[in-house]
């Protein structure tokens, strides 16, 4: 198989062999070839598209589907990573910004960003760049796309100066919170839920904008709480949960919000530090948009679903909130939106996997 024909750029590495899996290790794929090109996209797909193979991009890896899989052409964007393509990762970014005083204005979990200007190759290896103002059909279209109407190379995305924020973590029971549901949700410029499923607790975070100075847990105590009880630990108690995940999945919740989140938590950092957190251990999602004002009655439903015991999932369900808005593919599409996040310690959702299917 001879690289791709460059126009007198070097040529583009690819390999074969190789074995792509996403972060979550729930799905895989061997790609006939994996391609990384650090400038030229559109002569791989150019290539692809001869030969009538699929051409599929991947990024970081997180998306915890089999998206980004194919038997025939992956490209690879780690080496798209200059400021600013399309292959960036959003912690290089933030540190980049933060070198020049900038941050996004918002993240997810670990990440969420506002987009101005996409360019990109497309199946017929034509490079197009797009915005709401040129080609605004193909923006709307390709700022949701899933992978499929191109290689998106190049992204421009709105910042503003660096700021700081300052969160709290309160615990709350979910009846008090359903019960003040609209002030709450509209009681920071950042909200989000992490309800502890099999208990009726939850934790409400809050964040706004702060000048105060940052102010963080100690790092011993941090270790303890975070890594050693609220990963390993808790991950060590989920494992051995997949023998009797309906008996035990229970039990550990309550052991989890007893010892580890009675306590409310102050942070004060650069935005990018607070927004984020850690996903933990390898796991399988489930996360649903409904209209945001049908939330409550969601999380009712879904709080008899899970008391009747055949669903075993664990800290946290997520609960956050976005506004509408006019992307073709988005689930907030015209109206707001409340994402509800389900997860399952992949072992445990293996475990229930198999014995739903026995027999
Ligand atoms: C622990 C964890 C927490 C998460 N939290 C959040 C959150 O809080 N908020 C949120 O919104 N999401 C969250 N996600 C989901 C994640 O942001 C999305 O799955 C996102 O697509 C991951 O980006 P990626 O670069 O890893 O994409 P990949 O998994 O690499 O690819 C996903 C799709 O994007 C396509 N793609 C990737 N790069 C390109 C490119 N350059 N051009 C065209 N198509 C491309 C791929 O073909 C594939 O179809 C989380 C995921 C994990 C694992």
């Amino acid at each position: 198989m001879s690289s791709p024909k460059t126009n007198g750029m070097p040529p583009v590495k690819q390999r074969q062999g190789v074995r792509f899996q996403n972060w979550a290790k729930t799905h895989s794929c061997r790609p006939a070839l994996f391609f990384e090109p650090d400038t030229e996209a559109q002569v791989i797909v150019k290539q692809a598209r001869a030969q009538g193979k699929t051409c599929r991009a991947i990024g970081a890896g997180h998306s915890p589907s089999d998206l980004a899989c194919t038997n025939d052409y992956m490209i690879g964007t780690d080496r798209l990573d200059r400021v600013i393509s399309g292959g960036m990762r959003l912690h290089d970014l933030h540190e980049y910004l933060a070198q020049h005083q900038l941050a996004l204005s918002n993240l997810g979990s670990i990440s969420d960003q506002s987009v101005t200007e996409l360019t990109l190759v497309l199946a017929d290896g034509a490079v197009v760049t797009c915005s709401a103002e040129e080609q605004p059909r193909l923006f709307r279209a390709a700022q949701c796309s899933l992978g499929c109407l191109g290689i998106i190379v190049r992204v421009t995305l709105q910042c503003e100066p660096a700021f700081l924020l300052r969160a709290t973590e309160e615990l709350w029971s979910m009846a008090d919170l359903l019960g003040r549901w609209s002030d709450t949700v509209h009681s920071a410029e950042h909200v989000r839920f992490w309800w502890f499923p099999h208990t009726d607790n939850v934790v409400v975070w809050r964040a706004n904008r702060t000048t105060e100075h940052a102010v963080g847990r100690t790092p011993a105590l941090s270790w303890l709480r975070d890594r050693l009880f609220g990963y390993h630990m808790y991950e060590l108690g989920l494992y051995l949960a997949r023998f009797m995940p309906r008996l035990l999945t229970a039990s550990i919740e309550r052991w989890k919000v007893a010892w580890l989140h009675q306590d409310p938590i102050v942070t004060v950092g650069p935005s990018h530090d607070v927004f984020n957190f850690d996903c933990l251990f390898s796991q399988r999602v489930n996360e649903w948009a409904v209209p945001a004002d049908r939330a409550p009655e969601a999380i009712r439903q879904l709080r008899q679903i899970i008391a009747q015991g055949s669903f075993p999932v664990h800290f946290p369900i997520e609960i956050r909130f976005t506004a509408k808005d006019d992307i073709w593919l988005s689930p907030a599409q015209g109206h707001d939106v409340c994402y509800i996040g389900i997860i399952m310690y992949r072992w445990v959702m293996e475990a229930m996997s198999r014995s739903c299917f026995a027999g």
